[in-house]
């Protein structure tokens, strides 16, 4: 009775949703997951930075 539970969120620098993936389908990764891509997640850092 229970359903798999497929989690989602936007991406912090581009705002396009995203599911949870394999790679961060760990216990508490995906609280920490932010982005889409690795690509978003150096954007946003240089962006950071630079702002
Ligand atoms: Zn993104």
């Amino acid at each position: 009775m229970s359903r798999p539970e497929v989690r989602s969120k936007p991406c912090a620098y581009c705002g396009r949703p995203f599911t949870d993936r394999k790679r961060w389908s760990g216990r508490d990764q995906w609280d920490q997951v932010l982005y889409c891509s690795r690509g978003c997640r150096a954007k946003a850092a240089a962006a950071r930075r630079s702002a």
